[in-house]
C-alpha cells in the first residue's frame, strides 16, 4: 500500500482526472447512485433515512450504494464500515466519513464568533490544523466547518457558528480554515476535506427564526453573502454544503442558479456540494416537491450531489435516470466530483488512511491546550474599564467571584462540541485560583441557579425564571469584597441549531442578580459569558467594567484570567455589533444609507422614536488596557488609476502605560454608485504590537478590485467616482479622507 507521504499519490490534477474517469467507466448506474448517499452512522435522531434499520444500512454498505457515512466515531467503527465496503462490494469504493468539527474535536477552541474576535488568521489556521489531526487521529476525513454564513442577527442561535455580520472578514476566516483543515496536500493523513457551509443565505432567517424563509434581493445575494463562499471556493475547499431556508421562493438545496450556475459553472469550482441533513426531502415540506422523487429530481438537476441521511436519492435516483428524469451526464458530473475528493484525500491508495496512521500516539494534548488558551485570550473583547477596575490591581485583596457561569465547566464548552467532553472547560474561578497570587483571598457564590438541568443537541432548554434563594449569599460575598467578578450570560444550549430566541438579555433572575450585587459594591467586573449578542445596556450604563468573554473551549478560565489579572493585553475586536435593544435586530455596521439617514430631531427619519438607532457596541469594537492614538489619515495621491493603487496611511501611538495590540481597521465607501451602497465596508485589517511611547505607520495599499461590487450591470467592477476612507480602532470611531476613481 501507498503511504500518503509518498510524492507518488501527490497526484497531479490531470492524474486525478484520468482516474476519475477511469473509474466511472466502470460503474453501474446504482453504484454511481450509491456514491451520492450518505448515512448517518450514530445518533438515534429522526430523519427520512434514520428510519432504516441498520441491518438494511449494513447490506447498503456492502452492496456499494452509500458513497459516505457521517457521525461514525472512532478509529474502530469507521474501520468497520469501511471493510463492509472494501470487502464486499464490487468496485471497492473507499467511504468518506464527515462530521461536524465545528471548534476543535478532544481539545475545543473558542466558538467560532469569539474566535473571529481575535482577527488572528495564523491563529484560526492554527486552530482548524489541530482539530484536523485530532479527527483525523478518530478516524474522520471530513469536517462540515467552516460556517460562513454572513449574519447580521442577534437572534439567530447558530450567529455562534460564523464569523458574525462582516462579508470581508467571514472570507478571511473562511480561507484561514480551510487551510487549515487541508493544509497544501489532502491526502496527508493529518488533514481533512472541509465543508463551505450553508450555501445560501442561511444566516438571514426572517427574524432570527432557524431555517426560515429568506428574502434578499440579487444585489445582496452577490455583495454580502456570497463573498465568503467564492473566497472558499477560490482556497480549494473540497465540498460545500447547502441549507434549509429557501431563498426569494426556491429552497437552496433545490437552488439551479446557486449550485450549477454560480458555484459550478462560473465558480469554475469541482468539488461536491453535500445536502444539509435531510434537506432534499424537506423540499416536501416547504411545497415545492409532491413527494421525495419529484425532491430528488429537483436537487439532483439544480446541482445537489450529495444527499446527506434524506433517503431520496438512494430511492429514486435510478428510477429517475431511466425514465429520462435526470440525465446520466448530471449523474457523471455528481459522481466525478464525489470521486475526485476521494481521490485527493488519498483513499483509493489506502482506504484506511486515516485508520492506519495511529496518529493519537503522536498528538501532544498539551501542547495543543496551550494553543486553546492563546486563541482564547486573544478572543476576548474588553467592552468597558472605567474606575480602572482592570487589570486587577495588586492592592486587591479580597475578590468575590459571583454568577451562574463563574464555576460552570460545561458552558464554556460551548455547542457544537465535537468530542469535547461534557464539563472538561477550565471554569473562571478555576482560572483564577490557579493563576492568582496566593495572598489575594477568593471567594465563590452562585448567586443564581438557572436549573437548566441535563441538556443536549436536541432538548429544548428550560430556564428557572424565579428561583432567587441565591441571591443573598452572593450579596454578602460581594458585599466583603474589593472587586466582585460576576460571570453571566447564556447556557451553551442557548445558542447553536434551532436556539433562536426572541429576548437576548441576561435570562432568568440574572439582571435582578446583578443590580442587586451593584447596590451593595460597585466595584464590579462584569465577565459575559455567551455566544451571541446581548442586549446588556443596563450593565453598559451603570457597571464600570465589561469583559465579553464568550464561549471559549477548553482553557476558557485560565484565558480569562490570563486578560483580568493582566498576564494578557486584551486585542478583540468584535465581529459582530451589539445592540441597545433586541429591537433594533437585525444590526449591522455595513448599512445602506437610505433617503433618509439622519435626523433625530425629527422624526421622519430611517430610525425609532424610543431608542438610538446606532449600536450600542459598534463591530470592530475592543479596549485595551493601554490607550491608542491615531494620527491624521494620509492619502499618497487624491486620484487612482484603473490600473494603478494609492496608499493610505495613518501613524499609530502607544500613548499609555503599557504594551499592547491593536487592530488597525481600513473601511471604503462608495459615495455614488448605480446601486446604493453601504455608509462603509470593512476592507483591510493590521494587528500592531507597540510598546508604550512608541509609534509606528500603518500603510494599506487601496487598488481597484477593492472598490468593485456587483453593480447594476450585474457584474462585479468598479466605478468611477468618489470614494471614502476610514481608518481606524473600530467601525464608528474612525479618520476620513477622499479620494476618486478615474476610469
Ligand atoms: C446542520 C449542519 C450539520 C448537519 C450534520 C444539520 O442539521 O444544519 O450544519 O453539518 O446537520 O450534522
Amino acid at each position: 500500500m501507498v503511504k500518503a507521504q509518498d510524492s507518488t499519490i501527490k497526484s497531479s490534477v490531470k492524474n486525478v482526472e484520468a482516474k476519475v474517469d477511469s473509474v466511472l467507466t466502470l460503474m453501474t448506474l446504482e453504484e454511481k447512485v450509491g456514491q451520492l448517499v450518505q448515512y448517518n452512522g450514530s445518533w438515534d435522531l429522526t430523519g427520512p433515512a434514520s428510519e432504516m434499520n441498520n441491518k438494511q444500512k449494513e447490506e447498503n454498505l456492502k452492496a456499494g450504494k452509500v458513497g459516505a457515512m457521517l457521525n461514525v466515531l472512532s478509529v474502530d467503527a469507521t474501520r468497520e464500515a469501511q471493510k463492509l465496503v472494501m470487502e464486499n462490494s464490487r468496485l471497492q469504493i473507499p467511504l468518506m466519513f464527515g462530521y461536524d468539527v465545528i471548534h476543535g474535536y478532544t481539545t475545543i477552541f473558542p466558538v467560532p464568533l469569539a474566535e473571529t474576535a481575535s482577527w488572528d488568521l495564523e491563529a484560526m489556521e492554527r486552530t482548524a490544523e489541530i482539530a484536523a489531526l485530532e479527527s483525523a487521529a478518530n478516524g474522520v476525513n471530513w469536517t462540515f466547518s467552516p460556517m460562513i454564513d454572513v449574519s447580521r442577527d442577534a437572534r439567530w442561535g447558530r450567529i455562534m457558528e460564523g464569523s458574525g455580520e462582516d462579508p470581508y472578514l467571514t472570507s478571511k476566516v473562511a480561507v484561514a480554515k480551510v487551510k487549515g483543515y487541508q493544509s497544501e496536500d489532502l491526502a496527508n493523513p493529518r488533514s481533512i476535506a472541509a465543508t463551505a457551509k450553508h450555501f445560501a443565505g442561511y444566516g438571514f432567517g426572517e427574524a432570527g427564526r432557524d431555517y426560515n424563509t429568506v428574502h434578499i434581493g440579487e444585489n445582496e445575494l452577490h455583495n454580502t453573502i456570497l463573498p465568503p463562499f467564492k473566497a472558499a471556493a477560490d482556497a480549494g475547499v473540497a465540498t460545500f454544503m447547502n441549507a434549509f431556508n429557501d431563498l426569494d421562493g426556491i429552497p437552496a438545496t433545490g437552488h439551479k442558479t446557486l449550485q450549477r450556475d454560480i458555484l459550478k459553472r462560473d465558480w469554475d469550482w469541482n468539488g461536491f456540494v453535500v445536502s444539509d441533513w435531510g434537506s432534499i426531502p424537506e423540499m416536501i415540506a416547504h411545497g415545492i416537491a409532491k413527494d421525495k422523487k419529484e425532491a430528488a429530481k429537483i436537487a439532483l438537476n439544480a446541482g445537489s450531489d450529495m444527499d446527506m441521511e434524506g433517503g431520496a436519492y438512494e430511492s429514486s435516483l435510478v428510477d429517475l435516470v431511466e425514465e429520462g428524469e435526470v440525465s446520466e451526464d448530471y449523474i457523471n458530473d455528481a459522481v466525478k466530483r464525489v470521486l475526485r475528493v476521494k481521490f485527493k484525500l488519498g483513499l483509493f491508495d489506502d482506504p484506511y488512511l486515516y485508520s492506519n496512521a495511529n496518529l493519537l500516539d503522536q498528538i501532544s494534548f498539551e501542547e495543543h491546550k496551550a494553543v486553546a488558551r492563546d486563541v482564547a485570550k486573544k478572543s476576548i473583547v474588553l467592552l468597558k474599564n472605567e474606575k480602572d477596575l482592570l487589570p486587577i490591581k495588586e492592592f486587591v485583596k479580597k475578590i468575590a467571584v459571583i454568577g451562574p457561569w463563574a464555576d460552570d465547566k460545561d458552558t464554556p464548552i460551548g455547542n457544537w462540541r465535537a468530542q469535547g467532553e461534557a464539563n472538561s472547560a477550565v471554569s473562571l474561578l478555576e482560572g483564577l485560583q490557579n493563576n492568582n497570587d496566593e495572598n489575594v483571598e477568593i471567594s465563590y457564590a452562585k448567586g443564581a441557579d438557572l436549573g437548566v438541568g441535563e441538556r443536549s443537541f436536541l432538548m429544548p432548554l428550560e430556564i428557572n425564571e424565579t428561583d432567587k434563594s441565591g441571591f443573598e449569599e452572593a450579596i454578602n460575598t460581594a458585599s466583603e469584597a474589593d472587586l466582585v467578578i460576576v460571570a453571566l450570560g447564556e447556557d451553551a444550549f442557548q445558542t447553536g441549531e434551532g436556539r433562536s430566541q426572541v429576548n437576548i438579555g441576561l435570562a432568568g433572575v440574572q439582571q435582578e442578580l446583578l443590580e442587586e450585587i451593584y447596590k451593595v459594591n460597585q466595584n464590579v467586573v462584569l465577565v459575559l459569558i455567551n455566544g451571541r449578542p446581548l442586549e446588556i445596556t443596563w450593565a453598559a450604563e451603570n457597571i464600570p467594567a465589561i469583559v465579553e468573554a464568550w464561549q471559549l473551549g477548553s482553557e476558557s478560565g485560565n484565558a480569562i484570567a490570563d486578560v483580568l489579572l493582566g498576564d494578557y493585553n486584551p486585542s478583540g475586536k468584535l465581529p459582530v455589533s451589539f445592540p441597545r435593544a433586541v429591537g433594533q435586530e437585525p444590526l449591522y455596521y455595513n448599512q445602506k444609507s437610505t433617503g433618509r439617514p439622519s435626523n433625530p430631531t425629527h422624526v421622519t427619519y430611517s430610525g425609532y422614536t424610543d431608542e438610538k438607532k446606532d449600536a450600542l457596541y459598534p463591530f470592530g469594537f475592543g479596549l485595551s488596557y493601554t490607550d491608542f492614538e491615531y494620527g491624521d489619515l494620509q492619502l499618497s495621491s487624491e486620484e487612482m488609476d484603473a490600473n494603478g493603487s494609492i496608499e493610505a496611511s495613518i501613524t499609530l501611538s502607544n500613548i499609555g502605560n503599557v504594551e499592547g495590540k491593536e487592530i488597525v481597521q481600513l473601511y471604503l465607501r462608495d459615495l455614488v454608485a448605480s446601486t446604493t451602497r453601504p455608509v462603509k465596508e470593512l476592507k483591510g485589517f493590521e494587528a500592531v504590537n507597540l510598546a508604550p511611547g512608541e509609534s509606528k505607520t500603518v500603510t494599506f495599499e487601496i487598488d481597484e478590485e477593492m472598490l468593485q461590487f456587483y453593480n447594476a450591470n450585474r457584474k462585479w467592477e468598479s466605478e468611477a467616482g468618489e470614494f471614502e476612507v476610514f481608518i481606524g480602532g473600530n467601525s464608528r470611531d474612525l479618520q476620513k479622507a477622499t479620494f476618486s476613481l478615474k476610469k
